[in-house]
């Protein structure tokens, strides 16, 4: 089923207090919401997809109109969500620069979304809780929850100068929380958006571990979300959620993984649609037995649905959807 903002509170209140973890997978397509909507409830886990304003320009198509093609995937997200039984989902707003106040606002009216991210990290700690705070105004009048983020996550987007501003500082986190009395918060603790492996990665547990303790000792306690999870180890993500960790975000694996199913069939099945060098041109006849989009795209597909649920079982999430009683 599609869940509201409501019941995504009671999932991840359900995670933090039980300590597991809910696997947040960015989706620009339809073939993605039903591959990851499918994986979810296989395992019995609640989930939630998000969209990134990128992915909501893309699926809007020529016209770029954000507002269309956010409601293009939250409309995916609702009509292929209402299937299940044994799991929810919800969709989120993933990296909403200030500049997309306005498309933020929209999605919360028009009960596009269960929760968002603003993300005016790259503000000035003052600034950043005054934009946060003006976001959770409009978001908790629509029981939306929102997601906001101090200190810098490395990655490809990011204009990162040094190591050392990377992580985020725990008593700017908690008055950060306090002050902008955030759903979930964001803590920039050693990872990186794209490619990257985990083994490589100095990822600061003992940081997440105090930053929890301390909203925990001011009685603000949060869930905690990690970015840029993509490539970390089984170890990494079982600490990970130990120490407070309830939203675990996931995009550049799938698309690894949907890319590699994929590539993998068109080097078997080339021949399909490419005519071999040993036919002439005149005898060679494409196969639409297996050129049919339905014949590579599941091979996508069916990656993604395996690729959720093993990563529901790294994070235990299996089994605890709030919709089992
Ligand atoms: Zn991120």
């Amino acid at each position: 089923m599609f869940y509201t903002g409501n019941e995504m509170k009671a999932v991840f209140e359900k995670a933090k207090k039980n300590r597991f973890g809910i696997i947040a997978s960015n989706v620009v397509f339809d073939t993605q919401v039903r591959s990851l909507v499918w994986g979810y409830d296989h395992q019995k886990s609640d989930g939630l997809l998000q969209m990134s304003a990128g992915a909501c320009k893309y699926a809007a198509g020529e016209s770029k109109d954000i507002k269309i093609g956010a409601q293009v995937i939250s409309s995916l997200t609702k009509i292929l969500g209402s299937q299940t039984k044994n799991s929810g989902v919800g969709l989120h707003i993933d990296h909403a620069t200030p500049d997309y106040f306005d498309f933020v606002v929209f999605c919360i009216e028009n009960g596009l979304v269960s929760s968002v991210m603003i993300d005016a990290s790259k503000e000035k700690l003052a600034e950043n809780i005054r934009i946060t705070q003006e976001v959770v105004a409009v978001a908790h009048k629509y029981n939306v929850l929102v997601e906001g983020e101090i200190g810098h996550i490395k990655g490809s987007e990011d204009e990162i100068v040094s190591d050392t501003e990377l992580y985020t500082k725990p008593e700017e986190a908690l008055e950060y929380v306090v002050k902008t009395n955030v759903d979930l918060f964001a803590a920039s603790v050693g990872t990186n958006h794209g490619v990257s492996k985990g083994a490589d990665l100095h990822l600061r547990i003992d940081l997440i571990d105090e930053i929890d303790k301390l909203l925990i000792k001011n009685n603000v306690e949060r869930g905690i979300v990690l970015h840029g999870a993509s490539g970390l180890t089984l170890q990494q993500h079982l600490d990970a959620v130990k120490a407070g960790v309830v939203k675990i975000n996931k995009d550049t694996q799938y698309q690894m993984d949907m890319a590699t199913a994929v590539q993998a069939f068109w080097e078997k099945e080339k021949d399909a649609i490419v005519c071999p060098t040993n036919i002439s041109l005149d005898a060679y006849v494409p196969d639409k037995g297996r050129f049919d989009p339905r014949k590579w795209l599941v091979k996508g597909e069916n990656a993604m649905t395996k690729s959720v649920e093993e990563m529901i079982q790294m994070v235990g999430s299996q089994n605890q959807s709030i919709m089992i009683k």
